[in-house]
């Protein structure tokens, strides 16, 4: 229950007590919401409830929690006679509706009983998980091994990785034209050896490719 909830509570209980009921029971339904079974809450709620059933609805509700609380015999005696439509005693009851401060106070120290029991486990649970967590190694993503998809060369013959150099020969196109020059016009025969072309070898152990 925090400060706005406290005020609304409050305002519930200047409500029923300026006898808007029905305004102060949407204030106790509200808060009853987030604490459903704290009695003194229950107890307001009947008294400010809009009707007979509806009180008497949570007086059944209240019975099941705590049968042997003190104002549920004044609550019980307070309902009957209103139903009866008889008059309250003069002097009020001592115990309903529940004081509005011991309300606060009980839904307050409610709330820390609830805090209280999860707060306690979690620590040691807190704890052992940290303490878990040094012994366990840490799990570390191998380092990708980029695999080179080109294939590294390799030379068919010596398996030399170094690439094929690339030389020139005089093309068989440059031999026939040599034959030919040597026959007809051997002066000029020497044009034949002109005709060049490329060719690849192995720069290890002198194997031609092309
Ligand atoms: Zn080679």
């Amino acid at each position: 229950m925090d400060a706005n909830d406290i005020a609304t509570f409050n305002q519930a209980v200047q409500y029923a007590e300026h006898g808007y009921k029905e305004k102060a029971f949407e204030c106790i339904k509200a808060l009853a919401q987030k604490d459903g079974n704290n009695l003194d809450l229950i107890l307001w709620g009947v008294y400010t409830a809009p009707n007979f059933e509806r009180a008497q609805a949570l007086l059944e509700k209240a019975r099941s929690l705590n049968l042997g609380h003190p104002a549920l015999v004044e609550a019980d005696q307070w309902w009957t006679t209103e139903m009866l439509g008889l008059p309250h005693p003069v002097g009020g009851y001592a115990l309903f509706p529940p004081n509005p401060q011991l309300t606060i106070n009980s839904l307050t120290i409610n709330q820390q009983t609830i805090i209280a029991p999860t707060l306690a486990p979690t620590q040691p649970v807190y704890y052992s998980q940290s303490f878990y967590q040094q012994t366990q190694p840490v799990y570390m993503a191998p380092p990708q091994v980029v695999i080179n998809t080109v294939p590294a060369y390799a030379c068919p013959y010596c398996r030399s990785p170094y690439p094929p150099l690339t030389g020139t020969r005089i093309s068989t196109g440059g031999w026939v034209t040599f034959g030919i020059l040597l026959v007809f016009f051997f002066p000029m025969c020497w044009l034949g050896l002109l005709f060049k072309t490329p060719y690849q070898y192995c720069g290890q152990c002198g194997a031609r490719f092309s």
